[in-house]
C-alpha cells in the first residue's frame, strides 16, 4: 500500500486538509498519543490512587498525566500513568476502549513511550510510572509490548525508581515472573468477584484461567525471586457492573489477601456511559465526559465504593475478620452507617470497653479509633492512668465518635446508638469455593 494512503488507515492519522491537488496529512506525534492514552488510563485505580485523591476520577489541569500514589511506605510520589495502546481484542461491556466500540485507537512503540517518560523524569515532573495497556492482540503479544518499555527504562536509562506494571490476564509465566522481576508493583485486574459474575461482563475473559492464575503465577514468582517485600501486588473490582453484591466481592477480596499475599484491593465504581460516550465520542477538547455528568446521580455507586474501602481496611488493618461484617438481607453493606460502627451497635456485650484495660484488637474496633489514636492511647497508658475521656483530647481523637464505646473510671459511656441491624448468621466459606 502507497505511504499517504497506509498513513490514512493508520491509528497515528490525525487529519487531512486538502490544499490544491495534494492532500496534506498530519499523524499524532507521541505526546498527542500520550495525551489519549493517558486519558484513557484514568478508568483504571489500581495504582494506590486513593478515591478522595481523584474527586470524580478528574484530573487538574496542571498534571493531565500525572497521578498522585501512595507507597506502602506512605510516601506520595507522582506518576505517568498511561496505557501502551488502547486498542483492544476484548468485549468488557463497562469498557469504553472494548473491540465493539468505536473510540480512537492509538499506540505507542516501547521506545517513544520509555523515551517521554525519561524526559518527564529528567524534567521532575513524575517520580515514577503506572503502565497498564488494552490487548492488542492478545495477553502475550501485549505483555511482551510493555515488557519492552520497561526493560528500556530500567536497563537503558538506568532507572531505579517505582514503576507498576499491571498484568494482562492469561500471560505466560515467563512474561509474569519478568514482570516481577523489573517492576516495584504488578497488578491484575479481578473486575468481578466471581465466574458467574465475570461472565456478564465478558464473553472473552475467563475468570479461573486468565485471571486467578495470573495472581498465582505473580505470588509464585515473587517467593522463587524472593521479592515478596519489593515487589507488590494489588488488585481492582468494578463496583455495580455485574450486579454482584458485597458480599461476593468482600468475600473474594478476604480470599486473596488470605490464599495470595495481596497487598490491596481497590473499587472501582461503575458509571454507565454517558449518551456521547455510548456514540463512541470519547473526549471532548480533551476534557474526560464523565466530568460533566451530574454528580447526584452517582451518589449512591460511590457510597457503595467507600463503603467497601471501609470493610477493606477493617479486613486489612483492623483485624476484622470476613465473617464479623455484617450485610443486610440482600447481601449490601448498608449505605447509612459505616460498617465499624455497626459491628459495635451490633455488639452490645463487648461495648463500652474500659480504656484502661482493653487490648489494642479491642481499642481498634471502637468507631474513631485507627491504629494511629490506638498506638497513642497505648503510650499515654504507660505514662498514667485515664481517669477521664478528656485525657484523650491531646491525642488529637474525635471524643464524641469514641464516647459511646468507653468507659473511664469517673464517667459511665453515653447510651450506645440505636442498633440498626441484627447480625446474620455466620456462614461458612468453604475453602476453595471462589477460587
Ligand atoms: S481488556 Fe477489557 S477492560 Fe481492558 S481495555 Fe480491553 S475491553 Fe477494556
Amino acid at each position: 500500500m502507497a505511504g499517504p494512503r497506509k498513513a490514512l488507515l493508520s491509528a497515528d492519522f490525525l487529519s487531512c486538509v486538502r490544499v490544491g491537488p495534494l492532500v496534506k496529512i498530519r499523524l499524532m506525534d507521541t505526546e498527542q498519543k500520550l495525551n489519549i492514552l493517558a486519558e484513557s488510563s484514568k478508568f483504571d485505580l489500581a495504582c494506590a490512587c486513593k478515591p478522595k485523591d481523584e474527586p470524580g476520577r478528574v484530573r487538574g489541569v496542571e498534571g493531565r498525566w500525572i497521578y498522585p500514589a501512595a507507597l506502602p511506605n506512605g510516601r506520595k510520589m507522582f506518576l505517568l500513568k498511561t496505557l501502551q495502546t488502547n486498542t483492544c481484542v476484548n468485549d468488557c461491556s463497562y469498557c469504553p476502549f472494548n473491540c465493539q466500540k468505536d473510540s480512537r485507537r492509538v499506540t505507542l512503540a516501547p521506545d517513544d513511550l520509555a523515551q517521554t517518560f525519561r524526559q518527564l523524569h529528567h524534567a521532575k515532573l513524575v517520580e515514577g510510572l503506572f503502565l497498564s495497556s488494552a490487548v492488542v492482540r492478545d495477553a502475550e503479544s501485549t505483555m511482551e509490548r510493555m515488557l519492552a518499555t520497561v526493560e528500556i527504562i530500567r536497563l537503558r536509562y538506568r532507572f531505579k525508581g517505582f514503576i507498576h506494571l499491571k498484568i494482562i490476564p492469561g500471560s505466560s509465566e515467563a512474561a509474569v515472573t519478568r514482570a516481577v522481576q523489573l517492576a516495584d508493583r504488578v497488578s491484575v485486574n479481578m473486575e468481578a468477584p466471581t465466574p458467574e459474575r465475570l461472565a456478564r461482563l465478558s464473553a472473552k475473559k475467563r475468570f479461573h484461567e486468565d485471571i486467578v492464575n495470573s495472581i498465582k503465577l505473580i505470588n509464585k514468582a515473587r517467593w522463587q525471586l524472593g521479592r515478596q517485600n519489593t515487589c507488590r501486588h494489588t488488585t481492582q473490582f468494578v463496583v455495580g457492573a455485574a450486579e454482584e453484591s458485597d458480599k461476593e466481592i468482600i468475600t473474594a477480596t478476604d480470599r486473596l489477601y488470605q490464599a495470595y499475599e495481596l497487598e490491596r484491593a481497590y473499587f472501582s465504581a461503575y458509571q454507565p456511559p454517558a449518551p456521547q460516550e455510548q456514540s463512541g465520542v470519547l473526549f471532548q477538547d480533551a476534557q474526560p465526559l464523565r466530568s460533566q455528568r451530574p454528580a447526584a446521580a452517582d451518589a449512591p455507586t460511590f457510597m457503595r465504593e467507600h463503603r467497601l474501602y471501609q470493610v477493606d481496611f477493617l479486613l486489612r488493618r483492623y483485624g476484622f475478620a470476613r465473617d464479623e461484617i455484617l450485610f443486610d438481607t440482600q447481601d449490601r453493606l448498608p449505605l447509612e452507617k459505616d460498617p465499624k460502627r455497626i459491628y459495635a451497635d451490633t455488639h452490645p456485650e463487648l461495648f463500652p470497653i474500659d480504656l484502661n484495660t482493653a487490648d489494642r484488637e479491642m481499642l481498634l474496633r471502637v468507631p474513631g479509633l485507627g491504629p494511629i489514636a490506638v498506638r497513642r492511647i497505648l503510650k499515654l497508658r504507660r505514662q498514667q492512668r485515664i481517669r477521664q475521656l478528656e485525657d484523650l483530647k491531646s491525642l488529637r481523637i474525635h471524643l464524641p465518635t469514641v464516647a459511646p464505646y468507653v468507659k473511664t473510671p469517673s464517667r459511665s459511656p453515653i447510651s450506645t446508638a440505636s442498633v440498626i441491624l441484627e447480625p446474620v448468621a455466620n456462614e461458612t466459606f468453604q475453602e476453595g469455593l471462589l477460587f
